[in-house]
């Protein structure tokens, strides 16, 4: 890709930031679409946040992503903050508008795109049981009740987080919304009675990904969506047994194209390629996971 004078510059601020597949996925999608942009890592450090901030604001760039660990205290340098990042409490996308440096929450939308597009089924009216209550939970369960799901229950190791982000769900979007232990009777009761099933925590995850599924294969049901936040590996065991019992599947890539799909039209105001974006993203995980 040929960068001028006139390349728009777009970035990530993360630490750290070099295992981030969105510098792949973005570079190629703007060259696919013979965009002037380009999308470059940057490492910052926790206590460096502000100084890093006020520097993105005076070199002009065109828009950034954040990532862990900074996408809550991003919010307190923003200009402006959209409702829903302000209501999930963390922003993963900014675009420099005309009133300064804005911020979104796509993570969320992300995995809602995901179930559309890739498992072609939509939320609305659904019953869904999320395990886990960090911060992919919150943006997950946010945009799922803003999509109109019919209620949602949360299960955590902690219960407090449960129940604290329940109740922040259900004052925020009205939806019927709980939390409770994650333990075996509660989620065999939770489970009977859910379409949806989404692992948010990384329970599963490389390199512990031989470690049993977090889901009894005997709890599931044939009519269930089973989704898992966790990309490394592409297909995880818990996602492995679900499709086994007859399950549809829905693994955590998905959330990730589609969140970098929803920031590339903020930055572009393009709709974004995302089947060049898929294969860019799924040959980078075969390759990495491989190793
Ligand atoms: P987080 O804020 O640290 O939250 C982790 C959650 O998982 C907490 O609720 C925690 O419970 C629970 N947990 C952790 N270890 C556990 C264990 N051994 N047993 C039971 N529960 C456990 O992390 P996060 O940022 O939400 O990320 C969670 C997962 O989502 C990670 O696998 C991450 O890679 C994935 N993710 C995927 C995408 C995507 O685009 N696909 C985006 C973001 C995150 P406690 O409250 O009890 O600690």
């Amino acid at each position: 890709m040929k960068i001028t004078g006139t390349t728009q510059a777009i970035g990530i601020i993360g630490y750290p930031v070099e295992h981030s597949l969105s510098p792949l996925m973005h570079n190629a999608a703007f060259a696919h679409c013979g965009l002037d942009f380009n999308y470059t890592p940057f490492a910052v450090e926790p206590q460096q946040l502000g100084q890093a901030m006020a520097g993105l604001k005076a070199l002009n760039l065109r828009g950034f992503n954040v990532t862990i660990p900074h996408k809550e205290q991003v919010l307190s340098y923003l200009d402006l903050v959209s409702d829903e990042a302000r209501q999930i409490g963390a922003v993963n996308t900014v675009v420099r508008q005309e009133h300064g440096l804005v911020g979104y929450n796509t993570d969320g939308i992300g995995f809602v795109e995901s179930m559309r597009q890739l498992a072609q089924i939509d939320p609305a009216g659904l019953r869904v049981v999320m395990l886990g209550a960090g911060g992919a939970a919150r943006a997950v369960a946010v945009a799922l009740a803003k999509a109109g799901i019919a209620e949602l229950k949360i299960l955590n190791r902690t219960v407090d987080k449960a129940q604290a982000l329940a109740r922040d769900v259900q004052r925020i979007t009205g939806t019927p919304t709980c939390g409770e232990i994650w333990q075996e009777e509660n989620l065999r009761q939770a489970l009977s009675g859910a379409d949806v099933i989404i692992n948010t925590s990384p329970v599963g995850m490389y390199p512990h990904h031989q470690t049993p599924s977090v889901v009894p294969a005997a709890y599931l049901q044939p009519h269930q969506l089973v989704c898992d936040l966790i990309y490394n590996p592409l297909e995880t065991t818990l996602l492995q047994e679900a499709r086994l019992a007859g399950c549809q599947v829905l693994p955590g890539w998905g959330m990730l194209l589609y969140q970098g799909a929803v920031a590339f039209k903020l930055w572009t105001g393009v709709e974004a390629p995302v089947e060049i974006m898929q294969k860019v993203l799924l040959d980078e995980l075969h390759e990495r996971f491989r190793k």
